[in-house]
């Protein structure tokens, strides 16, 4: 976990991207007060990135931003005891719906199940402990847009979802030109969506591009500038073009994921994350609802098998 000064009064912890939960956080701390940008996925992970931020701010701060709602963004809230919870009403609506800490640990102690599918995925929980969390959900929420003052620093949260997930907001700081994306833009990380479209996802990517920050703090991965956002726009628009040439061949989407050359990006982490994205053109081309539910354990299980796919392929 690193501490990354960005400007004298913006700074980003990043965890390195070893998988699944390595999310990053980022703080604003400007005069008197200070603003954290989302905390990590269990109580312990998210006392490191206290202790790495306590160098540098005053105290406590009191207000928190989740970017969305996936655990990695805001199982560490409860740390912040005093801190006003900010996010979108649609991610505050989201809260304890379909990841809870309880669940997750049950998951985590599976990695003996006989079900593959679920021992694999408990084995990839092992850095992660989910015990003792208790959810502190969003205490102040907003439909579109909210500034919050900073001592003067004015922070711009824009609800940009449905597009990893439907909550997802972006927080702009105009005058150092920094965004924290949140999920909406994965760095060399593949990325994975839930509720939402390409549509507006490819949207909120073009909203970031339009804002020219310098420097994306992303959800996941490290700093980036705008070549960040463009990058994943582009492979979003390769993969949902392939899927298509095989939804119309009557192809399944596991198939066509098998089939698709992901060229360079089979260099990001988690490759086998495209069936998510595949799987995401397939439910549009049908027509089905962008919140249509998701059968988890399904996607995982073909998410599993994609992966021994391309590891005999590079073999
Ligand atoms: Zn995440």
């Amino acid at each position: 976990m690193d501490l990354k000064k960005i400007t004298d009064d913006v700074y980003a912890c990043l965890q390195e991207d070893k998988g699944i939960g390595c999310s990053n956080s980022g703080l604003v701390c400007h005069g008197g007060r200070s603003m954290v940008i989302d905390t990590f996925w269990d109580l312990s992970h998210t006392q490191e990135m206290i202790s790495l931020y306590e160098s540098v701010w005053n105290g406590m701060p009191d207000r928190v931003v989740n970017t969305h709602v996936n655990g990695d963004h805001c199982f560490g809230n409860q740390l912040f005891a005093d801190a006003e919870i900010i996010a979108s009403r649609q991610c505050a609506e989201a809260f304890g719906k379909t990841e809870i800490p309880k669940l997750m640990q049950n998951l985590k102690d599976q990695i003996n199940a006989d079900n593959i599918v679920i021992a694999n995925f408990a084995r990839s929980l092992a850095d992660w402990d989910f015990s003792g969390i208790e959810l502190r959900a969003p205490t102040i929420t907003f439909d579109k847009y909210l500034e919050v003052n900073i001592d003067g620093l004015m922070a711009c949260l824009i609800h940009v979802g449905p597009a990893h997930t439907a909550g997802d907001i972006i927080v702009h700081i105009p005058e150092v030109g920094v965004i924290f994306a949140g999920d909406v833009v994965f760095r060399q990380c593949t990325p994975v969506g839930w509720e939402g479209t390409y549509k507006v996802w490819l949207d909120a990517l073009d909203k970031i591009i339009e804002l020219n920050p310098e420097v994306i703090v992303p959800g996941h991965g490290p700093l980036c500038g705008i070549e960040g956002a463009m990058e994943l726009k582009e492979y979003f628009i390769y993969v949902r073009q392939e899927s298509k040439v095989h939804f119309d061949a009557g192809i399944s989407a596991l198939e066509a994921a098998k089939n698709i050359d992901i060229k360079t990006y089979a260099k990001w982490t988690e490759p086998q994350r495209l069936l998510f994205n595949v799987e995401r053109a397939y439910r549009e081309f049908r027509g089905d609802p962008w919140n249509a539910p998701i059968d988890r354990v399904a996607l995982f299980s073909g998410v599993n098998e994609l992966y021994q796919h391309m590891k005999k392929q590079n073999d």
